[in-house]
């Protein structure tokens, strides 16, 4: 159904979410502020998202029946993860609508299509060949040079399904550690920083974006986010034209993030687009607290059709993951001074995943050299 001309949705309509991780979750919670009902459809029966909305459907993506049944119950679709099969997204908007447009995960899902689209709307991005076949790998090396880093073309994320080619790695050996699959080898770019920009776009066309976001990654996963990043005006400015740019070429409803690597450049600094995120994202997460709207609220707005918020940074901020083991910390977070702390309320606790995060916001005072 076509989305982008829809009625704003009245204050008692229901939102269905496709997923039920801590994304989902955060999202039902600040649609819920609003006055809004969500229903969470997710395969996994012990979502995060379950224990906090109005209704829920467990079942999988590709269950018809299900799915029917889901979209009868609600008034918009909207998800919080990239990965949906393309059919789910396609079934469902025969019936409501779904945003962001289902169009868009083809191009997220895979990051040869992904890339070649941030490349043709002339922004810049790491150089890349696609690796299609075994034979291509050597050839892709002397093009590309090292070090390089191999990735899946789908289904990659938190670094998996990524391999880095330094001197001595072999190239086929290593593209038989990701699996022998599509992939694309990119070059290594030497960051000076990793930053994003989450933004928001209505169907009107009106963008809202919140402040570069400066990110810290261990073992690829993201760690530690501070707002503002530590960026000259200038890299700030090009980070929002870069997010605005590829929020309207979509012609995007919803929130979306842009994760960017900066680069010294002759005397002054660049800035690459690594990869764009669909949906909200762990770098906004310190807009729950340290912001006058949320990553999350900003969404539920644009799906629903109501008016975007101007949002407001309230005060320096440092988003800590909260990852695995580490969760075992909460009463001490919940015990610091000018901490917020988010508990994703995951049972199980495995390595590498992600139980919760906290916030520190910063009094200004305290301010460093940014600004
Ligand atoms: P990705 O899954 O593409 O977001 O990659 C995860 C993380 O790996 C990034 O946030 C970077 O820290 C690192 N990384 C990915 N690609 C590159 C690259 N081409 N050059 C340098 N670091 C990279």
């Amino acid at each position: 159904m076509s989305a982008g001309n829809a009625a704003p949705l009245g204050p008692d309509a229901t939102i269905g979410i496709l997923g039920g991780g801590q994304l989902g979750r955060m999202l039902a919670l600040a649609a819920a502020r609003l006055g809004l009902k969500c229903h969470v459809l997710s395969p996994d029966p012990q979502s995060p998202a379950f224990d906090v909305v109005h209704r829920v459907t467990n079942a999988d993506y590709t269950d018809t029946q299900a799915l029917d049944r889901f979209a009868a119950d609600v008034d918009v679709v909207t998800y919080e993860f990239e990965n949906i099969p393309a059919e789910t997204a396609t079934f469902l908007s025969a019936r409501k609508p779904v945003l962001p447009d289902p169009r868009v995960l083809a191009t997220t899902q895979d990051r040869l299509v992904e890339k070649t689209f941030v490349a043709g709307l002339g922004i810049a991005t790491a150089r890349f060949v696609a690796i299609d076949a075994p034979g291509m790998m050597r050839q892709a090396v002397d093009v590309i040079g090292r070090p390089a880093v191999l990735k899946t073309r789908r289904f990659g994320y938190d670094g998996k399904g990524q391999v880095m080619l330094r001197d001595g790695v072999d190239p086929d050996a290593a593209w038989r550690a990701i699996g022998g699959q599509p992939a694309i080898l990119e070059a290594f770019v030497p960051f000076e920083r990793e930053i994003s920009v989450v933004a928001v776009r209505s169907a009107a066309g009106q963008i809202e974006c919140f402040d570069v976001t400066e990110n810290e990654h261990r073992d690829h996963i993201l760690k530690v986010s501070r707002a503002p990043a530590d960026v000259t005006p200038e890299v700030a400015a090009a980070a929002f034209d870069i997010a605005r740019r590829v929020a309207g070429a979509f012609d995007y409803v919803g929130v979306l993030a842009v994760e960017m690597f900066v680069v010294r450049e002759h005397g002054g600094h660049a800035v690459l687009v690594n990869e764009i995120a669909p949906r909200v994202h762990n770098s906004g997460h310190w807009t729950l607290d340290g912001a006058t709207v949320s990553q999350f609220e900003q969404h539920i707005r644009a799906v629903a059709g109501w008016p975007l918020a101007r949002p407001l940074r309230l005060a320096r901020v440092e988003m800590t993951n909260l990852i695995g083991a580490e969760v075992a910390d909460y009463a001490k977070w919940l015990a610091a001074p000018g901490v917020s702390v988010h508990l994703y309320g995951k049972a199980a606790v495995r390595d590498g995943r992600k139980m919760g995060h906290v916030t520190r916001v910063i009094p200004e005072p305290e301010r460093g050299g940014s600004s």
